[in-house]
């Protein structure tokens, strides 16, 4: 983009807690436009602080009415926090996706509250390779919780949650209950739990089904056992035990050693991320071009095989 601000500057500004530069970054990062890499060089020193938690469950379970409840709860402790929405099913994006507007409204005007939304679908290399990006700007921005939300329930989605430092699976009564989390594969995930609208009849029933089906799992002195809690997001309540328990899991996951076993796998996966789409472009320019051209005679000819021929596909790309 023609006069766009110096990846450096921006990050500076976003340091300095301005929200404009913030979004900026993200939209950079998510285009993947040509600054991308002095983006990231930008962000990399200033990162791995905040913590981030992920927020998972079915549509209309509450996740965007608990986040907006837990970012006010976290801004009165005093903490700096940044919301990351991914929608997978939308190939749109930017600050009017999912009513950031309607939900997080009454945050607007706070310098302390990060909001952003993403549109996963169709992106490069998917949600594996976009949202680590997005998390990075929100961290050196100096958030010091970040809530990843999901809007969607697809497998990639519950793997990018379940590497947050903290994964919260929100389950409602009387919508499929823990049988259908423990089919969904988010039994696995989560590391509390929490069953919203405790306001609604059956709440009780889907808390003890849970906590059942967590205590079969096998579990040492020393492991987190997921706690689940009730809450009623719509009125903010319960929202307090919810900060206090993901404060817990914070300082637990430190102490064990966890956190950095997920953010080593985090890393890990970003990177190799980044190198398969690497890999796809490079195939994708030498396309049609004379390296293939000659290969693929070569192959015609039978003095190649068409692994070889790849091998000194890749070597050449490089
Ligand atoms: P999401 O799709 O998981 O993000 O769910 P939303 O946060 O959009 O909530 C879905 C609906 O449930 C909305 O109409 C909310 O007002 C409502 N809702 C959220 N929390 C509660 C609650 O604790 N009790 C009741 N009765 N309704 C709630």
């Amino acid at each position: 983009m023609a006069g766009a601000p110096d990846p450096v500057e921006l990050v500076r500004r976003a340091r300095a807690g301005e929200q404009l530069a913030v979004a900026r970054l993200i939209s950079m990062v998510e285009n993947a436009g040509g600054r991308l890499r002095e983006v990231s060089a930008a962000l990399a020193p200033h990162t791995g602080r905040a913590h981030v938690v992920g927020l998972t469950g079915s549509p209309g379970v509450g996740k965007s009415t608990s986040t907006s409840a837990l970012v006010t709860e976290l801004r009165a402790r005093g903490r700096r926090v940044g919301v990351l929405a991914v929608d997978p099913s939308s190939p749109f994006s930017g600050g009017a996706l999912l009513g950031d507007r309607v939900r997080m409204g009454e945050h607007t005007g706070d310098d302390g509250v990060f909001i952003r939304s993403m549109a996963t679908r169709g992106h490069l290399g998917g949600l594996s390779w976009a949202t680590p990006q997005a998390l990075r700007v929100l961290d050196a921005a100096g958030c010091d919780v970040i809530l990843v939300e999901t809007v969607g329930v697809g497998q990639s989605e519950v793997e990018v949650v379940g590497l947050a430092d903290s994964t919260v699976v929100l389950l409602a009564p009387g919508m499929g209950d823990g049988v259908q989390a423990a089919k969904a594969g988010i039994l696995e995930i989560g590391d509390v739990f929490v069953v919203n609208k405790a306001d609604r009849d059956g709440a009780r029933r889907t808390v003890r089904e849970l906590r059942n089906m967590l205590h079969l799992r096998d579990a040492g002195p020393d492991d987190w056992r997921p706690p689940v809690l009730s809450t009623v997001a719509a009125r903010a309540e319960g929202i307090d035990g919810l900060a206090d328990t993901l404060d817990e899991h914070l300082t637990w996951s430190e102490k064990s050693g966890e956190r950095d076993r997920r953010r080593r796998e985090r890393v890990r996966r970003e990177i190799e991320a980044i190198g398969m789409e690497q890999v796809r472009s490079r195939m994708e320019q030498l396309r049609g071009g004379a390296v293939l051209d000659a290969l693929t005679g070569r192959v015609l000819a039978g003095r190649l095989d068409p692994w070889a021929a790849a091998d000194e596909l890749l070597e050449r790309s490089g």
